[in-house]
């Protein structure tokens, strides 16, 4: 049976999806948010917009992704406060790089408790680092429709240009190489502790995320689907 006729029903409830940076959690993410209908939120999109669109926000965190740091919890929780108690979210929704920090991760559960929301379902995408780099460095990301791609694991069909809608295919900012290191160090040194963390609680579930798209795709559904 193809997975759309499973999946009828709505999330409801928050999924989170962890990994290092590369690992294709934005990828996986997506096809979670479309399948069952629930909000997409990536919170490094979200800077992004900001950034592209030049508000204050944007000014205050340009330097700081361009650095390869993480953005204050501060500035991170507001935005993300202010963007799940939006109505589009009350049948559960799918963060995509958050929570990132021990900090977020604590505020994150009573945010979820006072919007009457069950327990968070965390995907932990699992792999290894020397992969992690090729991930990265081989990403490329479409202007227009925001489609992911990498020149070694998933390339387009025409260089350079987008599957969907031939949009002009660009490499982020902080996927050069010189960001890569301070990425990866802030990952290793704040995000990885929420594996332990989530774990501790019983809520983390691990996939292989060195197999293919179609692969960590199976995974990752089986895991939503048999923790409703
Ligand atoms: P991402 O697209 O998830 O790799 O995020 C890109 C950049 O946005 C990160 O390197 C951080 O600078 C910033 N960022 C995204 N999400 C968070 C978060 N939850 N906490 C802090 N910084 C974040």
């Amino acid at each position: 049976m193809a997975p759309e006729s499973r999946a009828p029903e709505r999330l409801d409830r928050a999924v989170i999806f962890l990994g290092p940076p590369g690992a294709g959690k934005g990828t996986q993410a997506k096809e979670l948010a479309k399948l069952y209908r629930a909000p997409h939120l990536s919170t490094g999109d979200m800077f992004r917009e900001h950034v592209s669109l030049g508000t204050p926000l944007g000014e205050q965190v340009k330097p700081i992704m361009a650095r390869g740091d993480l953005v204050p919890d501060s500035l991170v929780l507001k935005m993300v406060r202010e963007r799940i108690e939006r109505p589009d979210c009350s049948h559960g929704f799918v963060f995509d790089g958050f929570p990132r920090t021990v900090a977020q991760a604590q505020y994150l559960s009573v945010l979820l408790r006072q919007n009457g929301y069950r327990p968070p379902l965390v995907v932990h995408f699992a792999l290894d680092p020397v992969l992690v780099l090729k991930r990265i460095t081989g990403r490329r990301v479409c202007k227009v429709g925001g489609e992911i791609y990498n020149i070694y694991e998933r390339p387009p069909k025409v260089e350079g240009r987008c599957d969907n809608d031939g949009g002009e295919l660009i490499q982020r900012a902080d996927d050069r190489e010189e960001v890569v290191a301070p990425r990866l160090q802030a990952y290793e040194k704040l995000t990885e502790p929420l594996v332990s963390y989530y774990r501790r609680l019983g809520r983390l579930h691990d996939v292989d995320a060195s197999k293919s798209i179609d692969d960590v795709r199976e995974q990752m559904l089986e895991i939503v689907r048999n923790s409703r």
